[in-house]
């Protein structure tokens, strides 16, 4: 029997998302349960996008909910580097076999032309996706890359037949090709797609088992064309269901808290929020809801996942905890993980200087400043002056938020002087409002600081709060809102 080796994947371009750790635990309790390696990848191939800070944000998170690696960019391992964007030589060999055996093609189309060519196909009826007959004979491709015309590479895809996967949770599932775009394999900027490097690192780490979310079928075709290409073996392929908000939507940060720092910060147990993950369309054989990583382990049984969408409800998530909390810390241990939790020196440290100018004494620091430590504020309406354009306003404030790259003072106030200007009112007028939101307070330390402090998922939750209380918007005044947002400029 091949060994056991499952991977998590993360793309750091953003807060480490609960998402990942719920993929991370079911690929953990697999890996374990079969005494294998679980391992850990970086997929860093969005340059753009892609960023230390995720990076480190992402590791510390997983290593804060106790799943751990055993290979990954931090630990190392035979099978390294385990960071995408140092594997670039890897990638091009493949790229080369695949052009070479006429597998992948050139193409040189521009953004317009595809579009162009996607409306054509839709006119005929077909299938809009991009295919083959893209490919250029040879000595006009040879004439174009001599002239330095920037291009990207695709895989070639069947334009008929059937795809069919095997999952191990879903059975077989058919994917017709005609369905398939040519995927990009290379980028115009000499980066592989995800597409490419994960099934190249698959191959190369020899991951036996790809334990993904659902999200992830749709790619799947490519990729077990890809091992057929390259003569590989595919892995035995998974994909989870995904995490579901209350009202069944996918689970998303613009109607609840995803990053798994919020939780953190929040004051949960990790302990706990793993139970919870664990319950995320599975349970232990006697339905008991409260069990430890341990016990999952040694209980668990994949083919015991079931695909109706679990919903991620932070309420039950409260419940939990509360058990934790209650059973599993005598007094001794409560004080110690709650002075690790908010009494220590890093989160203090952050939070102090601001504060120490305007305290007389040790006993002004909770009144000014216990909202840094607490979730959100006792607000109502009442606390807020009100005015017409408040809840657009504020909701204006959180659209932005939701797409800030980086959460800091200076990326902060300048989304806020942004919108000040985009809505004609003075930069104060935006920024009271939200100083409520967020500290519930009228005199307290700067909002802008205490954002930087509380972290991107505590603030919009807050923000999200005080829409909330001031009523919110009705279907239709969020569409009008919606619409007033979509002019104005990106970033
Ligand atoms: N990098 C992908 C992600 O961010 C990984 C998908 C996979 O597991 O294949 O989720």
């Amino acid at each position: 029997m091949t060994s056991v080796r499952t991977r998590i994947a993360p793309s750091p371009t953003g807060d480490p998302h609960v998402g990942t750790a719920y993929i991370a635990l079911f690929n953990y309790c697999f890996t374990q349960q079969h005494g294998g390696e679980f391992i850990l990848r970086i997929e860093d191939t969005d340059q753009a996008r892609s960023t230390q800070a995720s990076e480190d944000a992402i590791l510390n998170a997983l290593r804060w909910s106790g799943l751990t690696w055993s290979e990954g960019p931090d630990v190392g391992g035979q099978f390294g580097p385990y960071r995408q964007s140092e594997r670039k030589a890897i990638y091009s060999t493949y790229i080369d076999q695949l052009l070479a055996d006429n597998h992948a093609f050139y193409c040189f189309r521009t953004p317009d032309e595809l579009e162009a060519i996607r409306e054509a196909r839709k006119a005929k009826g077909l299938n809009p996706g991009i295919k083959g007959d893209l490919a250029l004979p040879d000595d006009e491709v040879k004439r174009r890359l001599d002239a330095n015309e920037p291009y990207v590479i695709r895989m070639h895809v069947p334009d008929e037949g059937v795809c069919v996967i095997q999952d191990e949770l879903r059975g077989e599932i058919e994917v017709e090709w005609s369905q398939v775009d040519c995927q990009i394999l290379l980028k115009s900027d000499g980066m592989p797609t995800y597409h490419l490097a994960s099934v190249v690192d698959d191959h190369l780490m020899e991951i036996s088992h790809v334990i993904r979310g659902e999200e992830w079928i749709s790619s799947t075709p490519k990729h077990i064309l890809l091992y057929q290409y390259l003569d590989w073996t595919p892995p035995t392929f998974c994909h989870m269901p995904l995490l579901r908000n209350p009202d069944k939507s996918k689970l998303s940060k613009r109607k609840n808290p995803t990053s798994i720092g919020y939780y953190q910060r929040m004051g949960f147990m990790p302990e706990a929020l793993v139970n919870y993950l664990g319950r995320m369309g599975w349970s232990m054989p006697d339905e008991r809801e409260k069990f430890s990583l341990d016990e999952m382990i040694a209980a668990f049984d994949i083919s015991r996942v079931s695909l109706g969408g679990p919903v991620f409800d932070v309420e039950k998530l409260e419940w939990l905890n509360g058990v934790w909390l209650r059973e599993n810390l005598d007094a001794q241990q409560f004080i110690q993980a709650f002075c690790e939790w908010g009494l220590n020196r890093d989160y203090l440290g952050a939070a102090i200087p601001h504060v120490q100018s305007r305290v007389n004494t040790f006993s002004d620091v909770v009144p000014l400043a216990g909202f840094l430590l607490s979730g959100a504020p006792d607000i109502s309406a009442d606390d807020f002056a009100q005015s017409d354009d408040l809840v657009k306003q504020l909701q204006f404030t959180l659209w932005r938020f939701d797409a800030l790259r980086e959460w800091n003072k200076a990326s902060l106030l300048e989304a806020c002087q942004f919108l000040a200007e985009q809505l004609d009112v003075k930069l104060k007028a935006l920024l009271a409002p939200l100083f409520i939101a967020i500290t519930g307070k009228s005199n307290s330390i700067s909002v802008l600081d205490s954002m930087e402090i509380l972290g991107s998922d505590m603030s919009r939750a807050r923000i999200r709060q005080a829409i909330e209380v001031l009523g919110g918007l009705s279907k239709k005044q969020l569409k009008k809102v919606e619409k007033a947002y979509r002019v104005l400029p990106s970033e």
